[in-house]
């Protein structure tokens, strides 16, 4: 442990070969006395002896440190957030004169020259701001570059869930990515990666873009649906993370457009990380080739007593549960099946019978062809 009497000799000898500024040359001292301010220890260091030279180490960067605060508060003017954290990239050159002086003197544990001025900077904004500094999760980080004076802003990720209930046919479900840049956003697409806003992901989007700000929103489905299915009871929950946002609160529920209503709106930690289990309760007009034997028909009860097995086109096998099953003859070709069963039964294969085992054609023993889907309801 140092005191102030052991440590003035080394500073003399530094001062005298090097012009330094208060910061730099109390930076080099402070921790080994405990003390927080680099200035005021360079200062009393030096005993007030004023610089003619520019600093060796830093150039007297720090007398510009209110041109780079004024780079942060117009980069963060649009934003609303509570904390924040500062980051620099500076001059290779600084860091090796100073690594030089350190090296040169035996100068152990002391603050890095990004360190200091990261730490007076973050002071200077948040005085001025009366925001929160916050290292480990920020709302908005700022990196400066110190070199090229500018300043970049990054605001943490929001997410979002909700349920949507779709009430017209011929919505698809998600959004095709923007041919441009493949999703990943472009001038083209405003940055948002999607090619349009003619979706359930699209309306979703842009309504949470208007309220958000936000350049891309991320989607979580739990599961899917055709373009021509309707989404009815509660809706179909989904999660979305939203990248970039300059607002963060959330304060309705709900939001209607004409063919699609979003409720449960509420932001949450984040998308769950492996798929949510669910079940769906569905309305499935079926077209048969030959004609309906109402006997027949009633063999589709004894779906709940086995699982029905599903292969992937990669080969992977699932099992899924088949909670209720109810049937209503439309005509001598067709009829409607309302089915509980456990979520991502593929509707379309197992009324086909198409790698899904037992599937409603197999049952029935006649070739059966889906026209139609609905879902009732979608239970978490
Ligand atoms: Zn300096
Ligand atoms: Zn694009």
């Amino acid at each position: 442990m140092s005191n102030y009497p052991e440590i003035t000799p080394i500073a003399n000898k530094i001062i005298k070969k090097y012009d330094l500024c208060d910061h730099c040359l109390g930076r080099l001292f402070s921790k080994q006395l405990h003390l927080s301010s680099n200035k005021l220890l360079g200062k009393k260091l030096k005993k007030n002896l004023i610089s003619t030279q520019k600093c060796y180490i830093c150039k007297n960067l720090f007398d510009n440190l209110n041109h780079f605060l004024k780079l942060m508060l117009d980069a963060s003017s649009g934003y609303f957030y509570t904390s924040f954290s500062v980051g620099a990239m500076i001059k290779p050159s600084i860091i090796d004169r100073d690594d030089c002086i350190r090296s040169q003197f035996k100068l152990k544990g002391i603050d890095s020259i990004k360190t200091d001025i990261t730490k007076e900077l973050g002071k200077l904004f948040s005085r001025k701001t009366k925001k929160i500094i916050d290292h480990l999760d920020p709302e908005i980080t700022f990196t400066l570059n110190l070199k090229d004076e500018l300043c970049q802003l990054r605001s943490k990720s929001i997410t979002v869930s909700g349920r949507y209930v779709k009430t017209l046919r011929g919505l698809p479900q998600k959004q095709q990515s923007c041919d441009n840049c493949s999703g990943k956003g472009c001038r083209s697409c405003n940055f948002h990666g999607i090619s349009g806003f003619e979706s359930v992901e699209g309306i979703i989007s842009k309504f949470l873009f208007k309220k958000f700000g936000g350049t891309t929103a991320k989607f979580t489905w739990i599961g899917g649906e055709d373009k021509s299915s309707l989404v009815l009871g509660s809706g179909r929950p989904f999660f979305v993370k939203i990248l970039n946002p300059s607002k963060r609160n959330l304060k309705l529920s709900k939001a209607n457009f004409d063919s699609l209503k979003i409720n449960h709106l509420k932001l949450v930690h984040e998308s769950p990380k492996n798929p949510l289990k669910f079940n769906s309760s569905l309305s499935v007009k079926i077209s048969t080739e030959s004609e309906i034997d109402s006997k027949n028909l009633k063999k589709l009860k004894d779906l709940p007593k086995n699982l029905v097995v599903v292969y992937d086109k990669s080969g992977k096998r699932s099992e899924k549960k088949v909670f209720d099953v109810k049937y209503k003859k439309n005509s001598k070709n067709s009829f409607t099946l309302i089915i509980t069963a456990e979520g991502g039964l593929p509707i379309k294969r197992f009324v086909n019978s198409d790698n899904v085992s037992p599937g409603i054609s197999k049952i029935l023993d006649t070739q059966c062809t889906c026209q139609e889907f609905d879902f009732l309801d979608i239970m978490v």
